[in-house]
């Protein structure tokens, strides 16, 4: 069974983002990038089911700028066998990549697709649901469990006030959530051996799929200051704050 994870270039999570000065996006110009953190989990979920001898292939691949072959060396150090680039200048959005990584599966014959469950950079949580919807295959979405037997997968997912487990027949798209696994640390060594596994590119406009944007971004501004709270003397003070000031009761 091989296994497709499509992993994004994002700005790494420690840092916090400014709006560019004119309002048009957020500035990434000297800003470190990273793997989008779900997407690490997604990564070890692949490897843990190759080393568990479920799996026989896992293949990484990003959608984006030459750049990105940074993330997708990330994932090879983290144990993926192959990686490829769907090379694209264009600001990819969910539905354009979900429509490129439809086309990288149905070329690769991927029986499973683990995508994260979210991009932090934009929070879309669309990828998935879309790329399981135009692949017509099952999906099962903010996963905590995975198990694959017999041409199935199990999955228990997150859903509002506890779990739910679905059984789909394969092949099946699944997105990852934060419970799922630890995902492993590259080590140095895996690193160095990640230079030598096959990365290769695809130019986006090759694949006979249109990916120019769908949506427009009229402006983006940071939320206004929240003011400082108080600590009040006694209850009553807070009654009276919350009747007088906040005017809430
Ligand atoms: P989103 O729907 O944008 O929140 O992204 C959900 C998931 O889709 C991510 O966690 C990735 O697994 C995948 N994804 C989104 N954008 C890309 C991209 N440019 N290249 C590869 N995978 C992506």
């Amino acid at each position: 069974m091989k296994v497709l994870v499509p992993v994004k270039r994002v700005a790494d999570y420690n840092i916090k983002v400014r709006p560019k000065s004119d309002g048009s996006g957020v500035e990434l110009a000297n800003v470190k990038m990273s793997m989008n953190p779900f997407d690490e989990i997604a990564v070890e979920e692949a490897v843990r089911l190759k080393e568990a001898g479920v799996a026989t292939e896992v293949v990484a691949v990003s959608c984006g700028s030459a750049v990105c072959q940074e993330t997708l060396r990330t994932a090879l150090a983290m144990g993926a066998d192959r990686a490829i680039l769907v090379e694209t200048d264009v600001e990819l959005q969910s539905l354009a990549v979900a429509k490129l990584v439809k086309v990288v599966a149905e070329k690769e014959g991927a029986q499973l697709v683990i995508c994260g469950k979210q991009a932090i950079d934009d929070d879309a949580n669309q990828t998935a649901q879309m790329l399981a919807a135009l692949l017509d295959w099952g999906q099962a979405t903010y996963a905590s469990k995975v198990v694959v037997a017999d041409g199935s997968i199990e999955v228990t997912r997150e859903v509002d006030g506890g779990l739910e487990t679905v059984r789909l027949a394969l092949p099946a798209v699944v997105s990852a959530d934060l419970r799922l696994n630890e995902p492993r640390y590259a080590t140095l060594p895996n690193i160095m051996k990640a230079k030598k596994k096959p990365l290769d590119t695809l130019k986006a406009s090759e694949l006979g799929v249109d990916v120019s944007p769908r949506v427009q971004t009229l402006s983006v501004y940071t939320p206004p200051e929240r003011k400082g709270g108080i600590k009040v003397g006694s209850v009553a003070e807070l009654v009276q704050k919350l009747k007088d000031e906040a005017r809430v009761l």
